[in-house]
């Protein structure tokens, strides 16, 4: 018998009773050539890496973001997030859509602060990027019902103020790319999500903020940060 329940995270799908329980979350660093820049970084000699936040992270749906302790530079992120329906390992790059069940649109949560401190001595992100409520996804939709997009406009706005924009096609590794390596270092199963990394205009946010985001052809999120 256990000693206690563990809630088990999960994301509404839409036009569905059902949900999406979510196994683990793996996210695509740099995978937008303006973004790497603004980081600091050459798109052309970096390749794509992996980095993951834990299951519980997730806010399905969005709502209300704690600010998060520890930081004074809390950043957002706009991104496609891939939900994998078919597991497997050493997938190939046309064969990683049949592994899709479908895709929201998520907000990387970043404490940026304690990610630049963990680069420069050489340190794990984790205590930057895997925080409590560092995932918000909005409901999915089912690739079944709406393809497998590959490009249209990627959006965030605070307060109204535009603050990211990009393209899904200004990807530097596509979704199946990012699928098939990532597959390559880990099994993937069903349940995972992927975040597939950001456009540029990455800033800070506070408490108080409203936060909106938008891919074409999926559901908004909206988060404020208390
Ligand atoms: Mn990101």
């Amino acid at each position: 018998m256990k000693m206690f329940e563990v809630p088990q995270p999960q994301i509404p799908v839409s036009g569905s009773e059902q949900s999406f329980p979510v196994h683990r979350i793996y996210c695509v660093g740099r995978n937008y050539a303006a973004h790497a820049r603004e980081m600091g970084n050459d798109p052309d000699r970096e390749p794509p890496f992996y980095f993951m936040k834990p299951a519980d992270a997730v806010v399905p749906g969005g709502g209300d973001i704690k600010y998060p302790p520890r930081t004074n530079d809390l950043h957002h992120e706009v991104e496609l997030v891939v939900a994998i329906g078919t597991g497997g390992s050493s997938i190939s790059v046309d064969d990683a859509q049949s592994h899709v069940f479908g895709y929201g649109v998520g907000i990387d949560l970043t404490r940026r602060d304690l990610q630049t401190d963990a680069k420069d001595a050489g340190r794990p992100w984790d205590t930057g990027k895997s925080f409590e409520q560092a995932a918000p996804v909005s409901a999915l939709h089912a690739a079944n019902d709406i393809g497998h997009p590959d490009k249209g406009r990627i959006w965030l706005v605070v307060n109204g103020d535009l603050r990211q924009e990009g393209d899904l096609g200004d990807m530097i590794w596509s979704v199946p790319e990012a699928i098939a390596e990532l597959s390559t270092y880990f099994t993937l199963a069903p349940g995972d999500l992927l975040f597939t990394g950001t456009p540029a205009g990455v800033s800070p946010v506070v408490t108080g903020d409203m936060v909106t985001a938008g891919i074409d052809g999926l559901d908004n999120i909206e988060i404020q940060i208390i």
